[in-house]
């Protein structure tokens, strides 16, 4: 089977000159984990390491860039899943895990528990030997400034991927530093099973990004898996999402990827932009500007 992967960057509107450098960003995370499923990875290797390359640049709310909340530190939360055990491992309110991701699929593949929050998680990470860093070195001159401005102007970059490997698996990641400015503690959609991602390898898999509030009360990625199980092909099952989550949580603000069992990708968004980049079956790379 021809592998595929599909990233976003967020669902939200962010400068026009951010454009060019998020989408090389993008096409880089996305050449990574197509190599990665080209040399016989499977796609958690692929969409794990395409989300690291993510959480390292700055551009994005995601490890290293991510917004400072209220009391101005930084806060991660991410997931990853397999769609074949149809199983997840996530984290939340993390602060000093480099590679929030990284966590949460430690926390599926090496404890018998799913959700790991705050001071555990990070305690957790020691334990795993993952790397740490301290919080402020998370913090963007960026960012910090929007701290300093108090500018609540939205979520916006998130980032996540989607991949399905040549053994017909699929797999599905997001991470996030959650909203600027949010209330310490606060967690959205990013690491919840079936709204932050889902993925079951006998259908689809999603990842979502944008207002965290609305995509938890819409269960956006498992709505979008179920188009595909309904018959939908990932770009329909995309947009039914969103139709979904636009009807009923106007102005909703949100945005998603999605890949289907047989390599299709699809992405839609309610937002006034999304970042996305993907590589087809047929190994083409595409980084088009979306913005509705
Ligand atoms: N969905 C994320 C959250 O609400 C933010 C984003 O996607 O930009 O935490």
């Amino acid at each position: 089977m021809p592998p595929a992967i599909i990233v976003h960057g967020g669902a939200w509107d962010w400068p026009d000159a951010e454009d060019a450098p998020k989408t090389e960003y993008l096409r880089q995370a996305a050449r990574a984990g197509y190599a990665v499923l080209c040399s016989g990875g499977s796609a958690l290797d692929a969409v794990e390491k395409a989300v690291n390359i993510l959480e390292d640049a700055p551009l994005f709310d995601a490890g290293i860039g991510s917004h400072l909340n209220a009391d101005g530190i930084v806060e991660m939360d991410a997931i990853i899943v397999d769609g074949t055990a149809l199983d997840f491992g996530a984290v939340a309110g993390v602060q000093r895990v480099r590679y929030p991701v990284s966590l949460a699929r430690q926390v599926m593949q090496r404890t018998p528990h799913k959700l790991f929050v705050g001071a555990g998680a990070d305690a957790l990470a020691a334990k795993l030997g993952l790397e740490l860093m301290p919080n402020i070195a998370f913090v963007t001159p960026h960012e910090w400034q929007r701290f300093l401005d108090k500018d609540t102007s939205g979520p916006s970059d998130t980032v996540g991927a989607c991949a399905l490997d040549a053994q017909g698996h699929l797999a599905a990641a997001t991470s996030t530093g959650g909203s600027p400015l949010k209330m310490p503690g606060r967690v959205g959609d990013s690491p919840i099973f079936g709204a932050g991602a889902y993925a079951d390898s006998a259908f689809g898999a999603a990842s979502a990004t944008g207002l965290g509030e609305n995509i938890l009360r819409a269960l956006l990625c498992k709505h979008a898996v179920d188009q595909i199980a309904a018959g939908q092909d990932a770009q329909a099952a995309a947009d039914a999402a969103i139709t979904h989550i636009e009807r009923r949580f106007r102005p909703s603000m949100a945005g998603l990827i999605t890949i289907d069992q047989q390599g299709r990708l699809g992405f839609a968004h309610s937002s006034p932009k999304i970042a996305v980049a993907y590589i087809d079956a047929n190994g083409h790379l595409h980084a088009p500007e979306h913005r509705r």
